[in-house]
């Protein structure tokens, strides 16, 4: 028999996590602050609770996927006293010194806490390609890794709480970063007719490409070998001025470029022009 579990939020994750339990045969309850979310889920098999007193009163983990921080007390913080001898798994995406207060509250309260950041979209749940980290309680983790595997690759970073969200987020700001830069291409690229679907095919190619290149340039940063340069800042410096002029010829704004220009900039008027590019690291710490 499979380990039972509690889901507190049945938004699109929450309801992809459920669901993904239930089919594989892990009995499932499940609450959510508005009513009439759990139609699919209770045909698949779900126990529906109408109280947080009620589906934490069911047996196994506690997992949270609410909105965000805030959510998680105005959920819990009633049920607080009752939390005693429980575990609770905490997928809402959470900052660090949020998850580390979490953590202590939890621990406040006799409660083990996980934290994790789930690396992947609802359809992506339960399938290869999706993965969660989590740190916080490892007993909690050794307890459950077996269920949470059914969600998602499971991967542990050890007891601080916040360093999941920590990893979380660096990756999405890496994500956000390409998606941003995307954006502006699709934007000059419309100066010139060009469709932003088309566009998307040529940069995913593009971006999956240069991507490779991250370990390498993470390898420099650890050593800040940024003598060894093979792209000088001086040369990536021409790159955004040439594409800065590009942006303005097609009317589009320089929001989201000049950032990065202004690191390169400021680097060459301090001298260190013929450094690596991967110097930019040390500006931003
Ligand atoms: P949704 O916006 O679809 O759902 C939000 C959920 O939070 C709903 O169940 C909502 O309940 C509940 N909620 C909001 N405020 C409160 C509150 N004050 N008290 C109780 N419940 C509350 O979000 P998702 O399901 O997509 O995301 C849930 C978490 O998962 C988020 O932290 C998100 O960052 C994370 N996540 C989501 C991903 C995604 O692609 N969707 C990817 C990775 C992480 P109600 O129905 O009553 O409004």
């Amino acid at each position: 028999t499979k380990t039972p579990v509690i889901i507190l939020g049945l938004g699109a994750m929450g309801q992809a996590l459920a669901a993904t339990f239930l089919k594989a045969g892990v009995p499932t309850t499940v609450w959510n602050r508005t009513p009439g979310k759990d139609a699919e889920l209770l045909a698949a098999g779900a126990a529906t609770a109408a109280t947080v007193t009620e589906a934490i009163g069911a047996d196994g983990p506690i997992i949270a996927v609410l909105l965000d921080h805030a959510s998680v007390h105005a959920t819990l913080d009633p049920v607080a006293a009752r939390l005693a001898g429980r575990q609770l798994i905490n997928l809402t995406s959470t900052a660090p010194g949020d998850a580390r207060e979490l953590a202590a509250w939890a621990a406040g309260h006799d409660c083990g806490y996980l934290d994790g950041g789930i690396m992947a979209v609802p359809p992506m749940i339960g399938r290869p390609g999706a993965s969660i980290l989590y740190s916080g309680s490892r007993t909690v983790f050794d307890t459950h890794r077996e269920t949470l595997e059914l969600l998602a690759a499971a991967e542990y970073f050890g007891e601080d709480a916040g360093f999941a969200s920590t990893y979380d987020f660096a990756l999405l700001a890496t994500m956000y970063a390409m998606f941003g830069g995307f954006l502006h291409g699709a934007a000059m690229m419309r100066s010139v007719g060009v469709p932003a679907a088309e566009f998307g095919r040529r940069a995913a190619a593009w971006v999956g490409a240069m991507a490779q290149s991250l370990p390498h340039q993470g390898a420099v940063i650890d050593t800040a070998a940024y003598t060894d340069r093979v792209q000088s800042i001086a040369f990536h410096k021409a790159a955004l001025d040439a594409i800065n002029r590009a942006s303005r010829d097609a009317n589009v704004t320089l929001d989201f470029v000049a950032p990065l220009k202004n690191l390169l900039d400021r680097q060459v008027a301090d001298g260190r022009g013929a450094l690596g590019f991967e110097r930019t690291f040390e500006e931003l710490i």
